[in-house]
């Protein structure tokens, strides 16, 4: 299992996501230490990489991870959430 900073109440906004959600808003596979329960088999949208290889590869991976993580932030900053969520753009350019 793998740390997992993205998810969080939003969660239940994305339309056809595959798994329900906790009263919060956070997915069902979420575990208390923010580690995903699911890893190795959670759907394409909680996989980055294979998103951009399906969907976004006409820009760099590194543009879409950065866009990925601003967007993370954005909803990260909107929920008030504790700041040690937000993911340092820097160490990804
Ligand atoms: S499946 Fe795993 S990575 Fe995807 S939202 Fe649920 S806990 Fe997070």
């Amino acid at each position: 299992m793998v740390k997992d900073g993205s998810d969080l109440g939003y969660i239940k906004e994305i339309a056809d996501f595959p798994f329900s959600t906790k009263e919060d808003g956070s997915c069902e596979h979420l575990l208390e230490d923010h580690l995903c329960a699911v890893y190795n088999s959670r759907p394409d949208i909680c996989d980055v990489e294979k998103t951009w290889k399906k969907h976004h590869n006409k820009i760099s991976k590194q543009e879409y991870f950065i866009s990925t993580a601003e967007i993370c932030n954005s909803f990260i900053i909107e929920s008030k959430l504790d700041d040690k969520f937000l993911i340092d753009t820097k160490i990804i350019a």
